[in-house]
């Protein structure tokens, strides 16, 4: 929540804002997000245009979550970045605005940035979050994570239809060094 009553109501004025604020709960997705009680940064400016206030600017916050390949835990940092107007009440902006359309509206002389940094998060954050971006994942055979194992990490398989033969002969490709 902004409170702007301290933003001169006439168009072309700006104000910035710098602030920390820790976030209630934890905002993103699954696999990744802002977990409660984060610190969140805001930097924005505030800027009066004739139908209210436009708000750009940057959140950011560090993210926790797990790697999507290897399942390892990861940190991060998400930055947001904002462009988003609230219309005064009455406004020709805001009369005209259908309920369908999402559009911020200035209540009480406040402003809440909650959904908007929600859906900037959501937006912002990878589906599939990755420890680093080449990230080899886990070994499909024994899942062993990649990154960890010998640069040569395998597994001997043996084709099915010599399967039968592999028993009866012993383990064929094993111990052939
Ligand atoms: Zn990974
Ligand atoms: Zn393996």
């Amino acid at each position: 929540m902004i409170d702007v009553r301290s933003v001169p109501r006439r168009a072309g004025s700006m104000t910035e804002m710098t602030w920390t604020t820790p976030t209630p709960d934890r905002i993103g997705a699954e696999m990744i997000g802002i977990p409660a009680g984060a610190d969140v940064v805001f930097d924005l400016r505030l800027e009066s245009v004739t139908e209210g206030i436009l708000v750009t600017g940057t959140v950011s916050a560090p993210v926790e979550g797990q790697c999507g390949r290897c399942l390892d835990s990861l940190s991060d940092e998400v930055t947001v970045h904002l462009t988003e107007l609230f219309a005064y009440p009455g406004s020709e902006t805001d009369r005209t605005a259908d309920e369908e359309e999402e559009l911020g509206r200035i209540e009480d002389e406040q402003i809440d940035l909650e959904q908007v940094v929600i859906d900037g998060v959501a937006t912002d954050l990878p589906l599939t979050p990755l420890c680093r971006p080449d990230c080899p994942g886990l070994c499909q055979v024994c899942g062993v994570r990649l990154a960890d194992a010998e640069p040569d990490h395998g597994h001997e398989v043996i084709d099915p239809r010599w399967a039968g033969l592999a028993e009866r002969f012993g383990n064929v490709g094993e111990d052939s060094e």
